[in-house]
This record gives C-alpha cells, sequence and structure tokens, in this order.
C-alpha cells in the first residue's frame, strides 16, 4: 500500500467562491513549503482550472476523499515573497477571493498555465565547421556570409535579412550554424543630459533619493508644466545608479510613444511598457523580465501595479489623481492605493505626482504621512494661462458657443495660434425631441418609467447610440409618438460643435478628439502629432486634457460644464475642479502665453469662484471641509455591495439579506437603493452603501457578513459585487 502523504496543496483557484481547494500532490512528489506560489492545474467538477497553490498543510476534510492535482506548473515559485504577501493583502482588503486576486495579478498566458517565457535575447554564429565549410550559391550561403563577420542578434536579423530563419534551421541542421545567448541589442544606450533642475525640483529630487533606504510616501504636487516627470527622471537614474527597478504608472492615456521615448533617451537603459495594447505574448514577456530582475524601468497603466518587482528601488504613480487607476469590475482595485502597499512592503520610496493631488492624498500629506513637496511654477519659459470665465446667460448660442467664445477662438487663429475646445459629450447631440409633442428618444433597455436614459444623436442626426449599453438604432425620420416631422437634436455633442467649427472657419483644420474617432491608445498621439503647429482647432473631451505636447496652442475653451457643477455624485466637484484645471494646463505650455475661457451660465457659482480665486488648493480645502462634515471619504469609509437582475425583487431580496447580515457590526447602512443608473441593458439595479468612521469597524463587518452571502439562496439568483472604496456611487 502506497504511504499516504501527509501534507496536501492547498490551492486558490479563480472562482468566485471565499474558499480554497485542497488537493493531492501529483505522483512522485513530495509537497513542501517551497511550493507554495507555483501553478497547478488541477480538477474542478467537470472543469480542469489553473490555481496558485496558496499553502502547505494537513488536509481540512478526510484525505481519501481528495482528488490528486494533474500537473505542477512551475519549477519555482511564480508568485513570492513580497508579491505573493500583497496579493493576499489585496484580497482581505477587497473581500475578493484570493484565486481570483491572483488571477487578475497574472497575465493571461499565465494565468491560462503557460510556461514562463523566454525573455533571453539570441543571435547566430558560425560553427568551426561552418566557418570552414564552402556552399552552393543559395540562402544558407548567404545566411552564412552575413554571419562570418561574428554572431548577430535574431532582432537585427529580423529586420534586416528577410526569411533567415529557414537558412538558419538549414545551416543548424548540418552543425554548420548555432544558436547563442548574446546581451540584450540594446542594453546600453547612450543617455541624454536632461535639464538643469531649478530649485524646488532639485529639493523634491533630494527627498526622494534621501528616503532610498525605506518605505516612503512623497505627494509632488506640481502645476501643470512644472518639470514633474524631470523630478522622476532624475529619481529614477539614482535608483538604477543604486543597481535596483524603478516602475512608473501611467494613466491609461499617458502612456504615449512620447513619454517612452523622452523615458528611454534620458535613462538610457531599455524602458519596458506594460499596456492594454500589447498582445498576451508581449505582456507575459514584460512580466517575466521584471521577475527576472532582467526589466530595469517599466512604465505601465493599471494593471502593471502587479508587476513582480524582486529588485525594487522606486515606484512612481504619476497623475495620482487618474479615475482610470481604480478598476471599475471584477477585481475592483485602486493601482495608487495597491503602489502604496507595495511600496511599503518591498521598503521602497513612492512618490504620487499631480498638478491635482486627489483629497486623499491631500489629506494624507496634512496628516504627516506623506512629504508633501510642491513645485509651484512651470520650468523653463512657460508662463501660467490668464483663465476668464464667460457668462452666457442670455446670449445667443451656436451649438453650445457664444459669439464671445467664437471671436476668441477668431483671435487666436488670427495671431497664427492654435484653439482647443472643450466639452465632455461625444456625439452629436444629446438629445433627440419632439418639438410637436415632446416625445424623446430614450434607450429600451435603460430607461424605467421613472428614470429616463436618453439615446445620443450619432452620425450628424442619422444614428441613435446609447452610451451605457451600447445599442445602436437609427434615428427616426418622423416622430414615433405623433407622426410629425419636428425632431430636434437638443444641445450640442463634440460633433456638432466640430460641424458648426468647421463652417465658421473653413480654411483652417477642425480636428476632433474623443471615443469616436480616438478609439486606439495610439491614435490620440497620432492625430495630435499629425494636427501640427500650424493654425487648426481641436474639439473633443476629456481624452484632450493630456497627450502630446501642443506649444503653439493659445487658447482653450470649456464649454457644457454645468452639469457638472450640480452632480449628485460626492467626488464630482473634485472630478470637475480637477478637469478644468488640467484643461486649461494645456494652454501656453511654451513661450507663447496662453488663455483660458470657461462658458457657463453660473458664473458666480462657488466652485469656480473659489477655484479662480484661489486656485486648486484653495478648492480643495473647502471641499475636504464639506467631506468632513458629511463623513465622506476620506473621512469616512465606505463600500458598496451592488445587485442586479432582471427582476428588481431579486435585486431587493439579496441585499435585505446582505443588510441583516451587515446589521451585526457598528456601521452605518443606506438602502437598497437604486444604482445611479437605475436599470442598464435589461438589468434592474440595486445598491447597498455602507459607511463607518474608521477603516477597521468597516472591514469588521464586511469580514463577518460578506463570506456568509455567497452560500444564500438570494446570492444565486443575481448578479452582485462589492466594491471596497467605490469612486462612483
Ligand atoms: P510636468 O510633468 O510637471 O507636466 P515636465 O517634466 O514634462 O512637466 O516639464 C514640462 C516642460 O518643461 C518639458 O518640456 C521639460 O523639458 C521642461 N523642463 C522641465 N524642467 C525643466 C528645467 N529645470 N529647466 C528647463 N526646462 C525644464
Ligand atoms: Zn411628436
Ligand atoms: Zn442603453
Amino acid at each position: 500500500m502506497a504511504e499516504r502523504p501527509r501534507l496536501v496543496w492547498s490551492v486558490a483557484l479563480p472562482v468566485p467562491l471565499p474558499r480554497r481547494f485542497d488537493y493531492r500532490p501529483t505522483d512522485g512528489h513530495t509537497v513542501g513549503p517551497d511550493d507554495v506560489g507555483r501553478r497547478v492545474r488541477v480538477p474542478l467538477g467537470k472543469r480542469e482550472l489553473v490555481g496558485v497553490i496558496a499553502a502547505v498543510g494537513p488536509p481540512e476534510r478526510e484525505e481519501a476523499e481528495l482528488k490528486a492535482a494533474l500537473e505542477l506548473l512551475d519549477d519555482t515559485p511564480l508568485l513570492a515573497g513580497e508579491l505573493f504577501d500583497s496579493l493576499r493583502w489585496l484580497s482581505r482588503y477587497l473581500h475578493a477571493p484570493l484565486g481570483e486576486v491572483f488571477a487578475t495579478a497574472l497575465p493571461t498566458l499565465l494565468r491560462h498555465g503557460e510556461a514562463l517565457p523566454d525573455t533571453r535575447s539570441w543571435g547566430w554564429r558560425l560553427t568551426e565547421a561552418g566557418r570552414e565549410a564552402t556552399l552552393r550559391p543559395g540562402r544558407p550561403r548567404e545566411f552564412a556570409t552575413r554571419l562570418g563577420a561574428g554572431t548577430v542578434g535574431e532582432a537585427e536579423l529580423d529586420e534586416t535579412a528577410a526569411g533567415w530563419r529557414a537558412a538558419a534551421r538549414t545551416l543548424a541542421a548540418r552543425g554548420l550554424a548555432e544558436r547563442v545567448e548574446v546581451a540584450s541589442a540594446d542594453a546600453a544606450l547612450p543617455a541624454e543630459p536632461g535639464p538643469e533642475l531649478n530649485d524646488e525640483q532639485r529639493v523634491a529630487v533630494d527627498a526622494i533619493v534621501a528616503e532610498h533606504a525605506g518605505f516612503a510616501a512623497l505627494l509632488l504636487d506640481g502645476v501643470t508644466g512644472s518639470g514633474k516627470t524631470e523630478v522622476y527622471l532624475n529619481a529614477i537614474a539614482d535608483c538604477l545608479a543604486r543597481g535596483r527597478q524603478a516602475l512608473v504608472l501611467v494613466p491609461e492615456i499617458g502612456l504615449t510613444p512620447q513619454t517612452l521615448a523622452r523615458f528611454r533617451a534620458r535613462l538610457g537603459v531599455p524602458v519596458h511598457a506594460l499596456h492594454s495594447g500589447l498582445s498576451d505574448g508581449e505582456r507575459a514577456r514584460t512580466w517575466a523580465a521584471c521577475l527576472r530582475g532582467q526589466a530595469r524601468v517599466v512604465v505601465g497603466t493599471r494593471s502593471a501595479v502587479f508587476l513582480p518587482l524582486p529588485q525594487a528601488g522606486l515606484v512612481v504613480v504619476d497623475e495620482e489623481h487618474d479615475g482610470s487607476y481604480k478598476q471599475l469590475d471584477g477585481l475592483r482595485y485602486h493601482a495608487r492605493d495597491f503602489a502604496l502597499v507595495r511600496a511599503k512592503a518591498l521598503g521602497v520610496p513612492v512618490v504620487l505626482g499631480s498638478a491635482t493631488p486627489s483629497l486623499e492624498s491631500l489629506r494624507n500629506a496634512e496628516l504627516g504621512r506623506y512629504h508633501h513637496l510642491r513645485l509651484t511654477h512651470r520650468a523653463g519659459l512657460a508662463r501660467p494661462p490668464r483663465v476668464r470665465v464667460l457668462d452666457v446667460r442670455k446670449r445667443a448660442l451656436h451649438a453650445g458657443l457664444s459669439n464671445e467664445l467664437l471671436e476668441a477662438i477668431d483671435a487666436a487663429l488670427a495671431a497664427d495660434g492654435q484653439a482647443l475646445v472643450f466639452k465632455n459629450r461625444r456625439g452629436y447631440a444629446p438629445v433627440l425631441l419632439c418639438h410637436d409633442c415632446g416625445w424623446n428618444a430614450q434607450c429600451a433597455r435603460c430607461s424605467t418609467p421613472t428614470h429616463g436614459s436618453p439615446m445620443t444623436v450619432h452620425a450628424h442626426g442619422r444614428r441613435l447610440q446609447c452610451h451605457h449599453c451600447g445599442a445602436r438604432r437609427p434615428a427616426p425620420n418622423a416622430c414615433p409618438d405623433c407622426g410629425g416631422l419636428a425632431l430636434q437634436p437638443q444641445g450640442a455633442g463634440t460633433e456638432r460643435i466640430e460641424e458648426l467649427l468647421g463652417e465658421r472657419f473653413p480654411d483652417v483644420p477642425v480636428l476632433r478628439i474623443d471615443r469616436g474617432t480616438t478609439q486606439r491608445r495610439d491614435a490620440l498621439e497620432q492625430h495630435l502629432a499629425g494636427f501640427g503647429s500650424g493654425r487648426g482647432i481641436l474639439v473633443g473631451t476629456q481624452m484632450l486634457a493630456k497627450g502630446h505636447d501642443l506649444p503653439n496652442l493659445t487658447l482653450v475653451a470649456v464649454v457644457g460644464i454645468d452639469e457638472g457643477l450640480f452632480s449628485a455624485d460626492f467626488r464630482a466637484p473634485e472630478k470637475l475642479a480637477q478637469l478644468l484645471i488640467q484643461v486649461s494646463g494645456r494652454a501656453g505650455r511654451a513661450q507663447r502665453s496662453g488663455q483660458v475661457l470657461l462658458q457657463t451660465h453660473h458664473p458666480g457659482h462657488p466652485l469656480l469662484h473659489i477655484l479662480l480665486e484661489g486656485g486648486y488648493h484653495a478648492f480643495a480645502e473647502a471641499e475636504l471641509a464639506q467631506r468632513e462634515a458629511a463623513g465622506f471619504p476620506p473621512f469616512g469609509h465606505l463600500a458598496l455591495l451592488r445587485a442586479e437582475a432582471q427582476r428588481i425583487e431579486l435585486a431587493d431580496a439579496f441585499l435585505k439579506r446582505a443588510r441583516e447580515a451587515l446589521e451585526l457590526s457598528e456601521v452605518q447602512l443606506h438602502g437598497p437603493l437604486p444604482a445611479p443608473m437605475p436599470r442598464r441593458a435589461g438589468y434592474q439595479r440595486l445598491q447597498l452603501l455602507v459607511s463607518a468612521p474608521d477603516r477597521p469597524s468597516l472591514h469588521a463587518a464586511l469580514d463577518l457578513a460578506i463570506p456568509t452571502l455567497y452560500e444564500t439562496p438570494e446570492a444565486r439568483r443575481v448578479r452582485w459585487s462589492l466594491d471596497v472604496d467605490p469612486v462612483d456611487l
């Protein structure tokens, strides 16, 4: 009789259950502590899944009942040390199954069980026999001649010798050529010097560098164009000189080829990029290169926060206030917050940079948890733009633009400058209205009797589209209710503004930038680069807040902010203030001075007033006082339980059940209440808000209640999710 193993693998699987699964090891394997963090392929029901060994120990149940794992996929732990521990922390913090956290952290190929990819660089050279052989004319001979002078890297061959692989195979089969590892082609690039730092930048760099021996959080609070990136570059150079790795997180829209080129040129080492535009293979290779310590600098978007950093020296989060750091579905993590956790676990400094820091970060700076570093003026010659409010009450508007604003555009163009018109609404018009009877086009899958969900007019009035569920249909020619022909698009989106500007300024290029024209990441950069520096007008949504520098942009016109002034979301003022400052920062980045016009029907609104009089920090201070009074973050702590179902009673029953479980703890509960979008794509949506004055009591309540919810019959009939620190309520 075979001896029974005393220890088993406790495996975290990517399934929505708050537990781990025990397996006997694969045949012949002796379970040991080194197994933790290695991937295994295991049976679960009728399926086969890839999971990560989370612990080893005696089985929880009778061993004889246990199935054996099918395959051990790694020779050494894939998730180890700090990363493993930080992910476990994240699982507890988000109250999410560990297997789902691991699955989110791993690149797709690794999650599916593929081997860690090869990240070495390879080249080809002739063997002894190859150097002496005389070859017949043909491809193999051409290839051999190419290798005559020594080893040639595969990257170079790919670029310069089409079809070389077949020739290489032929020669290798005859023992005439061989594949050898080579040093990475771009391992040592010349590093360009940067500008001489100004005093504030120097202070900031010194403060970061001084912390290199341990964890510290530094808030680099610097106006647009003040040279924050220069500060990062200097701090990273120091990190590299100490032989450590640096991770830089940037918002989705900030990772441009321009940014990467700047980092590469200045640091003199290869810079790895990680973003959603990469293939699965490239993502897995970057992950592996980080794990092996080959990648020294990585610039990446949200998910780059999960990269292994065995030799970490510095973490930077650029534009730390940016909303794209929070994942809004699946595992709802916040990359900035997790970057802080990782930096602490890694014992390295983390720099949070922004011209408009989040209220959370400002509060942490106020409390002394973060060093507060300030860059108060623009670097180089650029000066801050002049900002003016345009009161448009009772004024005639053309596609939402006032005459005064159009005249300002005219003046900017006449002075050979460029103008940017910012409107945070894409499409042609937000509503299609029947002027005879009042009918308007609503999305059938998103509206309810009490909550309308208008469809946006697109394609110059020919198409209707729902921005919530994606539904599309042709716009009707006649009113479906009264048969009248007086259907009129109401209001203006970017398409309509583009149309108007094209008519008004027929001899200058008008370029529209929104999700309709600019789906792909590099498209934004290409569009802006192609726009050139001559006269021209840009129209677009908040995509325009970032990207390619536009040195000839002298006028920024912001229209349609009024709805943002009166939103119910408690974060709306913060988001609006950040957006206004960021968009304004686009004006006058070079020698030419810039002007910003804010067009509004509410020129006396306190938000605009305080922002213009006192700037972002005065706004933030006032807003923090309001948050404190209301018990909102960063003073109170929130979690949001969402549920949706085709029948509202099911969602309601689930949240009532959750409420009962949470009522056992000392937390405040609000709901179940309709979600801000109470119906989307045919699903009825409710939510339950949990709030507590401090984190420990919030988490204690969730710890107690959430695990019990998984098994309830109500949970099986709804789609539900928990969002800790939600950003959209
Ligand atoms: P931020 O990241 O704060 O927006 P950047 O680092 O991109 O600012 O700097 C804005 C511009 O100013 C860039 O063109 C940069 O090269 C330039 N710059 C930054 N620091 C200096 C400096 N100390 N002297 C001269 N130019 C600088
Ligand atoms: Zn009608
Ligand atoms: Zn819809």
